[in-house]
Formats: structure tokens, sequence, C-alpha cells
């Protein structure tokens, strides 16, 4: 396979700062560096996102439950980027409203003090106040709650994202716009110091060559994988992380049909709460569970007895929709990044963020949340500059925009909904669809997509696999449950795939082989 880039990698380059992870956390600092003008490469060694940052709760929040916490701080941090991501990508961050129904009056007296603070400490945000509903107004607009015991509910607003194609967007746009380079399937193997200079042993997954990247800073954003990156960088690291599990489930909206996000306690020993939110494709997730981890992370899984504690706490909330096993269209996990502490439980452990010189020119950035990447970013960058300083001359703002395309010919239905979905990328779809107007073929009859999406993903965001499309950029891998409807998609996605990427007759035939192996793990109960 042929690897597709703006710029061949120059190995005699000296990089201001490597950072090794494509999750939101290098994405934030990847682009605040290109924003300040640092030459910066980042790796990851599978596709953009492909760790904890696909498989979130795709929620940007300030966090209300931090606050029995007193984490004023995070949760006003928070709330100051969920209201700029909503303003800067209007098309991938959207507003959501929250329903907490109240079971007990002592919480419903907590939850107003709760939510009073929580809108003050972003007393000018475009979002809606929170409102109270009587019991008889909860249960008219949502008549399937359970009804024993009920006091009423408050209903609150915060929003919503799809968390792979917001780190995917916002990677592609610091290529596009700065001195900033990213490349996915690309491993950090090993590392060396020289001269005051970091050597990073690199593998390319896609070319299959070994590679060396030099820079004089290194980030490492390696997330859940900290421990294990640290070892190969100084074999004496110790372990500091203690990761915890999170699992979703994924049901029909024809089942679970709420168009607000639902809050609900298990009414388990742990007395966690979940929360359901309504996702694309006309489906809702709900989740999350937060176990403590041991294993390794590459091989994160969902067990049986993930689901088995969702449906229970869902069974509880709404008895009237009879939910059972057989609902779930398919589950998926993902590790918390936290840090050690022995006396306090994941679920109560701080989701606030680390960054600190894990020695002179290696800085670890650590934790927290998706929703406050961008701060991090600042902060990890404000850091890298008190040694560094930028040269803000090389800010080499390349500009992208296509803008001189005429697609009036297009159909104004096409037109608007791939504005709706990718906003000033957009462009690039309608080229390629003037170019081959077949791409203007759905993918599926059942759903929104086109060809020209596909081609569009494989030549503008890195995907080189059907995974890369299907799941990280199209969501799809998540709800196809029909054999037949699955066999057409992932034929016709390799086709496009085949063409684009260069595989050749064997290549094209492992690629679906292993894609359809991948989904039939995810979806238990196929
Ligand atoms: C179940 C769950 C629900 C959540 N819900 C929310 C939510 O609703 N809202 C919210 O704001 N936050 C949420 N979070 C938190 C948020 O998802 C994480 O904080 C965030 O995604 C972590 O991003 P990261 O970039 O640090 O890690 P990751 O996304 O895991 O990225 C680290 C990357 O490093 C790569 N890597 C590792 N080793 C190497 C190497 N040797 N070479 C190259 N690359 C390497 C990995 O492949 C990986 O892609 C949730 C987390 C979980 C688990």
């Amino acid at each position: 396979m042929k690897r597709r880039t703006r710029q061949p990698l120059r190995t005699d380059f000296l990089f201001d700062i490597l950072i090794v992870g494509g999750g939101i956390t290098g994405t934030g600092a990847l682009s605040e560096a290109g924003k300040k003008g640092y030459n910066t490469i980042l790796i990851e060694k599978g596709d953009f996102a492909s760790g904890t940052s696909s498989r979130s709760g795709k929620l940007v929040h300030g966090g209300l439950r931090y606050l029995q916490y007193g984490h004023f701080g995070l949760v006003r941090e928070a709330l100051k980027e969920r209201d700029y991501l909503l303003d800067t990508y209007p098309h991938l961050v959207k507003p959501l409203s929250f329903l907490y129904p109240i079971y007990k009056t002592k919480f419903k007296v907590q939850l107003f003090f709760g939510l009073c603070i929580y809108q003050l400490l972003n007393l000018f945000s475009n979002l809606p106040g929170f409102k109270y509903f009587s019991k008889v107004k909860t249960l008219s607009k949502f008549p399937s709650l359970n009804k024993e015991n009920l006091k009423g509910s408050f209903m609150y607003s915060d929003a919503v994202t799809n968390d792979a194609r917001l780190c995917n967007e916002i990677i592609h746009e610091s290529i596009n716009a700065y001195s900033t380079t990213a490349l996915n399937y690309f491993e950090l193997i090993s590392f060396e110091k020289q001269d005051n200079k970091i050597i990073a042993k690199c593998f390319d997954h896609i070319e299959g060559k070994a590679i060396n990247i030099t820079s004089k800073y290194m980030i490492n954003a390696s997330g859940p994988w900290l421990d294990e990156l640290s070892e190969k960088i100084f074999p004496s690291a110790s372990n500091i992380t203690a990761p915890s599990k999170g699992t979703h489930v994924v049901l029909s909206m024809k089942k679970f049909p709420f168009d607000c996000s639902l809050l609900f306690s298990t009414k388990a020993k742990d007395n966690r709460w979940l929360y359901s939110v309504p996702w694309e494709n006309d489906t809702v997730l709900i989740g999350a569970t937060d176990t403590e981890y041991s294993d390794q992370i590459d091989l994160t899984r969902v067990d049986v007895s993930d689901d088995e504690y969702i449906l229970n706490a869902i069974k509880h909330v709404v008895p009237a929709l009879k939910i059972s096993k057989d609902d779930i269209i398919s589950s998926f996990s993902g590790i918390r990044p936290l840090l050690k502490h022995e006396k306090i439980s994941s679920k109560d452990r701080s989701r606030e963020y680390k960054i600190w010189w894990a020695e002179s020119l290696v800085l670890n950035v650590f934790g927290g949340k998706l929703t406050g990447f961008r701060s991090m970013g600042q902060k990890a960058i404000k850091m890298i500059a008190k040694k560094c300083p930028a040269d803000s001359r090389s800010i080499q703002e390349k500009g992208h925009i296509l803008t001189d395309i005429d697609f009036n010919e297009l159909p104004e239905d096409f037109v608007k909904l791939m504005k709706e979905k990718y906003s000033n990328e957009s462009p690039k779809i309608f080229e390629i669809c003037l170019d081959k107007p077949i791409a203007m073929d759905k993918l599926h009859s059942e759903f929104d997509i086109y060809l020209a999406e596909i081609i569009y993903f494989a030549r503008h965001q890195s995907c080189y696999h059907i995974e890369d499309v299907l799941g990280r950029r199209l969501s799809l891998s998540y709800v196809m449950t029909k054999v037949k409807e699955q066999e057409e998609i992932v034929q016709k996605t390799a086709d496009i795939l085949k063409i684009e990427c260069g595989w050749n007759e064997q290549e094209y035939f492992h690629e679906q082989k292993d894609y359809i192996n991948l989904i039939k793990k995810r979806n238990l109960y196929l």
C-alpha cells in the first residue's frame, strides 16, 4: 500500500516538536503548536482517534457531576471550551438537552443548587438555562419513564460531538493550514538522545519500513498507553497510570425514543449514573460502565457482563420499553487515562489533566477529557515555549479552502447536506462529484451517505483501511446489523479504497476479511 502524503518525509529534517499519539490530546497539541509556528510532526500507531478518542461518551460538557467533588476550575474551563467548540465546529458539535428524572426529594434540592452553580460558572453561554418539569409534565413528555416515586425532572443543556471526526478534522485542518505533519499507522518503537536532540525510531506500517524522526522536543500524548510508551523511552520508568474501562451499548432510536440525553442511576451498589446519547444513523448510545482495567490496552474489548450491567440499569428507568440484549446492535469499550490513586475508586477519581516534564526533552500530557483538548494543548505548548520560543516568522498559513468550485450543477439537496456535514471542506467533495458523477450515488439506500464521502476520506483524511472509513469517519460499523446490508457496504467501500489506496488483489481480499472479523467481535450478539 502507498502512503498518500502532501510532502515526502525528510529524514534529515530537525522538527521542533514530535507528538506521539493521535488521539484528541495529541490533536490539541498539534493544532496549538502549528498556530504558534513550531515545525511539528504527530505520529499515531493506528488510525487517528483509534484509541479512547473514538470510544468516548461523545459529550462536550462541563461535567455537572464533578461539582460534587469541588472541581470548579475544571468545570469552568470545560464549559468555556464547550462553547468555543459549539461556535467553531457547529457541523460537528451540537447542543443537546439532558433530562434528569428525580426520584428522591433530597436529590431535587442538591441538583437544583448544582445546576445553579453550573449555570453561574458560564453566565454568558448561548445555550438555554435549566428548567424544572413537574411529574405530570415529565410523564406527558416522556411517558415510558418509570412512574414509581417519580417527583419531577430537570432539563439542562450541554453538547454532543462525533469524537473521531472532530479529532480527524482538527488534525487535517492543522496539516492544511500550518507547518505541521501528521502520519497515522506510524509507530514509535524506541527512542535515543544525541547532542540534546531526540532520535525517535519509528515504523511506518503503511509503507512497511523503519524510519527515524529527529526533533528538539517530544510530547507524549499516548493516553492510556503512557506507561507502555514511557518504558520504551526510559526503561526505568515506573507505572503511574490506573486505567479504567468504560463500555457503551448502541440501540436503535426506535427502541429507545428519547431525542434528549437521559441521565439515570444504575440502582446498583456502585451508585453510578449512566446516560443515553441520541447518535448518528438513528441510534442511541447508552453508557458508560467504569471498571478498573489491568490488561493490555491494545486488547480492550467488551465483556457480556458490561452489557448486562447497562441493561439492568435501563430496565429500572424505562421498564415499559422492555429492552433486552436482543436489542443491542453493538457495544464498544474505551480506556480512561487516569492517574493512580490508592484510596479513590476510578469513578470518583479526578478527570483533571496533568502536564509535566518526564525529562528535559519529553513533556507528558495526560488525562483530562475530550472537551478540554484545546486548553491542554495551549498549556503544553506554553511549557515548551518557555524552553524553546517559537519563531513566529515561520507561521505558514497555507490556506486550503477551494472557493472557486462551481457546484451549481450539483443537486441542491446534496449540496446542502454536504455543507451541513463538512462545512468548509465540502468543496473538496463537490470537486470529486464534478469529476466523477457516479460519486453522487448512495453507499446504501438505508443511509444518507454518498460514495464521494469515501473518496474524500481516502484522498484528504488519511484513510487506509475499511474501519478508518466505516468506523471512525462514518460511524456505520456500530450500526450495521443485517448481514446483507453489511456485505454490500463493505464491498463498495473496499472497491473505492482499492483504487484510492492502490491495493493489490491480495490486499483487497484481506482488508475485507479483517474488517468482517473486527465487526463480528464488536457486535457480540450477531
Ligand atoms: C467510556 C468513556 C467515556 C468518555 N466520555 C467522555 C465524554 O463524554 N466527554 C469527554 O469530554 N470526555 C470523555 N471521555 C474522556 C476522553 O475520551 C479521553 O480523555 C480522551 O479521549 C483521551 O484522549 P487521548 O488522546 O489522551 O488518548 P487516546 O485517544 O487513547 O490517544 C492516544 C493515542 O496514542 C497512540 N499511541 C500509543 N502508543 C503509541 C506509539 N508507540 N506510537 C504512536 N502512537 C501511539 C494510541 O494508538 C492512541 O490512539 C470518556 C472516556 C471514556 C473511556
